[in-house]
């Protein structure tokens, strides 16, 4: 056994999906909609499969020349920097790739990374296994105040900066976050921003929930910053854009200059990806640049669609009195179980933390999925962050009404 697969075994995807599968619970755990993919795009797709060879074929390596124009062409304007499709984008097998590229390609031993917690659980694994140091600094409910919205859990700047060092290389956050949905507001951006210049510090943001923001919020590339673009690595998915997260199509996008390293390790690990799923993620994107801000744009047909779900389920949520923290965007709602009594006397988890035991039972005896917030913290901080857990409202109504009664009857 290689030494970088040490200590980061464990997986609550793994974990979770299966158990899931096994109790056949109703499952608001994985974020994954359970609904199809736009008709545009699944055309695209069965025409690109049940047409010429070439889609059965290998495309260009760093990404299938429609997509990189069609992403390059569409992000252009968004960022305020002429992309080039072949230097400053690297397509990629999901966002999840393109991460992983980016710790292998840009982080070395005895560089640390700044993560701001909570993070999608593989960033911690990805630093390591690139030699790197995970350094956490994570976003606390505003003190005081009764906290309502993603929008009260804030980021301090003395304590982000605190922890910078001469061994900091990068910072890394999400938004709009998974799980707690927080959008970060252009001064906070701005904050993280004149610290990453000042520190000349390279930034990965991982933006895979770009379009799907409520209530007005509105999502801010931080390579759009001034001084920003030349040290961003922004990431994206096409599965998150255009609900088909099995296409596993995503993106790094950023300067050539950094773009460059990351090629190095795709082009000898995974090499390419798959043809016919990038033809139609591009076709979508063309489509998306011409309706870009109308009505009939998925990019805002599908965040209103949302809207509707996640209201529901935080009625449901809140008439059962499980307190739920209003997401400003993305997949997911985490809600406060402290306040639940349940029966946790199950000793095959005894050791395990209070709220993965709470999501066991929640699946095991009552059918329903969710999943633990504090697998998206550190070690350090995960206690203090044990009392919650998210669901994903990206689901047929059907679902979500399942998911209801099962709280209802319990409660
Ligand atoms: N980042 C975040 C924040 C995610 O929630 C996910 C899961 N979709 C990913 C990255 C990975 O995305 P993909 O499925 O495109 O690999
Ligand atoms: N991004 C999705 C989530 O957070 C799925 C992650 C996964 O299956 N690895 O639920």
């Amino acid at each position: 056994q290689a030494r970088r697969t040490v200590g980061v075994d464990k997986n609550v995807w793994v974990e979770f999906t299966q158990l899931a599968a096994d109790y056949k619970a109703v499952n608001l755990g994985q974020g994954f909609p359970d609904f199809s993919p736009p008709k545009f795009v699944q055309e695209a797709f069965c025409k690109a499969v049940s047409g010429g060879p070439s889609m059965h074929q290998y495309t260009r390596g760093f990404g299938h020349p429609r997509l990189v124009k069609g992403l390059a062409k569409f992000f252009s304007g968004i960022v305020g920097h002429e992309i080039d499709p072949f230097e400053d984008i690297l397509v990629t097998v999901g966002a999840y790739q393109a991460l992983f590229c980016a710790f292998q390609a840009l982080i070395d031993k005895g560089d640390e990374v700044i993560i701001v917690e909570p993070f999608f659980d593989c960033y911690q694994p990805m630093v390591l296994m690139a030699g790197g140091t995970a350094v956490y600094v994570p976003l606390r409910p505003k003190e005081g105040s009764t906290v309502l919205s993603s929008g009260d859990w804030v980021l301090s700047a003395e304590e982000l900066a605190s922890k910078i060092t001469p061994n900091t290389k990068a910072i890394v956050f999400n938004t709009p976050n998974n799980p707690l949905g927080k959008v970060f507001k252009m001064e906070e951006l701005q904050m993280i921003a004149d610290l990453c210049i000042k520190h000349d510090l390279l930034c990965f943001c991982d933006e895979v929930y770009e379009w799907l923001t409520y209530d007005g919020a509105k999502h801010v590339k931080i390579a759009s910053l001034p001084g920003m673009w030349e040290r961003t690595i922004t990431v994206g998915s096409g599965g998150k854009t255009f609900s088909a997260t099995g296409w596993k199509v995503g993106w790094a996008m950023g300067s050539g200059s950094l773009i460059k390293h990351m090629k190095i390790i795709h082009q000898n690990s995974v090499y390419h990806c798959a043809t016919a799923a990038q033809e139609a993620v591009a076709q979508g994107f063309e489509r998306e640049h011409e309706l870009f801000g109308t009505p009939e744009s998925y990019f805002q047909q599908l965040p209103a669609m949302l809207q509707n779900k996640r209201l529901k389920l935080a009625s449901c949520l809140q008439s059962v009195g499980l307190q739920p923290i209003m997401p400003e965007g993305g997949y997911f709602m985490i809600a406060d179980i402290s306040s639940v009594k349940v029966d946790l006397s199950d000793e095959s988890t005894k050791n395990e933390s209070y709220d993965f035991r709470f999501v066991k039972w929640l699946i095991k005896e009552k059918g329903l999925a969710t999943i633990p917030v504090s697998a998206f913290f550190s070690a350090e901080h995960s206690k203090d962050f044990d009392k919650y857990i998210r669901f994903c409202f990206v689901k047929e109504d059907s679902t979500l009404d399942a998911a209801e009664d099962i709280l209802r009857k319990w409660s």
